[in-house]
């Protein structure tokens, strides 16, 4: 076979503690009872109303090309919400649909930046971020934010980070593995970064729709800075449609007509019929996502008051998305080990922090994703196991 490229075989290094879900999946393969909490996606499947909108287009004939960047009613429809949500005036212009979140973030970077040139993000950081910065010829690099500060980045952080390559900052509240949102005065302290050293923000916003700490603060919303923040967002936790493979970046007109150009020379658009099952989704309402988000913000309740009555595992305070953080660094163990010796011994299965980035060392993240019984259940499982460590 002649060589692969540097590019492909470089992609997806780096990420340490996919070990632990790798084992639980053979685990589970070989008949093992394992409680798995390693899995960010909803146990529930996407809407049947939805399903029926997106078969009848499809009968109906929408099986065409579709149009590269969304179809003008749809476009409108995302524009519209955006608008509604954050204040920023937004026209189709300024959207781009694009097969799912994690397109648009590499949508994003490759609008933004020039190969070799630095891309910034907060670690503990989602695992595809090196990963989507190299793919688009991009050097990631990740600044560590702290447990102490609820692992919200501090601005001068960033800026002692930020040298002469540095062309954007990749940001995630609410955060995936954390579960942060950042506060107001993080936003804004990152928006001054921005400003000072020019540089373009990629905000992935694509749990805006599960915050519990009050309506969701899009940095694009921050004054000044929509010329700048180029808006990752996604059906797939809003309305439990991941695999329906759709999302959207929203930003500058120059911006969305350098995705219509990258979508013709990759995607060719997202497919009509999911196209049009998302229009209707996104008819539903709020009542309809605070729907699917509930689960997970109950869960958040039960686990943090299973977790205040114990001392052998910290917590970190979570504001938003599907996840926990957890400190189980009095146990003495790494993440690591802790998640690898949990599943060995008790059959639950975590993501070691470690697997997101060097600044979660010594913690694990738990997807809210069971449930509630067996997700209870396996915590109990973990705090006992920790407490045995401790003493
Ligand atoms: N960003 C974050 C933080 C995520 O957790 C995910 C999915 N787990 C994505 C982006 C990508 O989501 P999708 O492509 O399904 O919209």
């Amino acid at each position: 076979m002649t060589r692969l490229s540097t590019r492909i075989q470089t992609l997806t290094a780096g990420g340490n503690g996919w070990a632990v879900y790798y084992r639980a999946r053979e685990m589970k393969a070989a008949g093992v009872p394992v409680l798995d909490l390693t899995i960010g996606e909803h146990d529930r499947r996407t809407d049947p109303a939805i399903l029926e909108v997106m078969d009848a287009s499809a009968r109906g004939g929408n099986t065409g090309y579709a149009h590269l960047t969304g179809s003008p009613a749809l476009r409108d429809t995302i524009a519209a919400r955006v608008a509604a949500r954050t204040g920023v005036p937004t026209t189709r212009d300024n959207v781009a649909v694009v097969p799912g979140g994690q397109f648009a973030l590499f949508a994003a970077l490759m609008a933004g930046i020039d190969p070799g040139d630095d891309v910034l993000f907060p670690d503990p950081y989602y695992t595809s971020y090196p990963g989507t910065v190299r793919s688009a010829g991009g050097r990631p690099v990740p600044v560590p934010a702290r447990p102490e500060d609820g692992f919200q980045p501090r601005a001068a952080d960033l800026l002692v980070a930020c040298t002469g390559a540095a062309r954007a900052l990749l940001i995630n509240s609410p955060n995936n593995p954390t579960g942060a949102v950042y506060s107001d005065a993080v936003l804004e302290g990152i928006a001054r970064v921005a400003r000072d050293r020019d540089l373009w923000v990629v905000s992935d916003e694509v749990y805006d729709t599960q915050c519990w700490t009050g309506p969701h603060r899009s940095l694009r919303s921050v004054p000044g800075m929509a010329e700048r923040v180029l808006v990752a967002g996604s059906m797939s936790k809003s309305h439990a449609m991941t695999g329906s493979r759709i999302g959207w970046l929203i930003g500058p007109e120059a911006v969305i007509a350098g995705v219509s150009a990258l979508a013709n020379t990759t995607t060719y658009g997202p497919p009509g019929y999911i196209q049009d099952a998302t229009l209707h989704a996104l008819t539903l309402g709020e009542g309809f996502e605070a729907g699917v988000a509930a689960p997970f913000r109950r869960r958040r309740d039960l686990c943090l008051a299973r977790i205040a009555g114990q001392q052998a595992v910290g917590v970190i305070p979570s504001g938003g998305a599907m996840y926990l953080m957890l400190d189980v660094r009095a146990t003495g163990l790494s993440g690591v080990n802790f998640a690898l010796q949990l599943l060995e011994t008790k059959h639950v299965a975590v993501m070691p922090g470690e697997s997101f980035g060097a600044a979660a060392a010594g913690h694990v993240r738990l997807a809210l994703t069971l449930p509630d019984d067996d997700l209870l259940a396996a915590l109990d499982t973990l705090l006992t196991f920790a407490q045995e460590l401790s003493r």
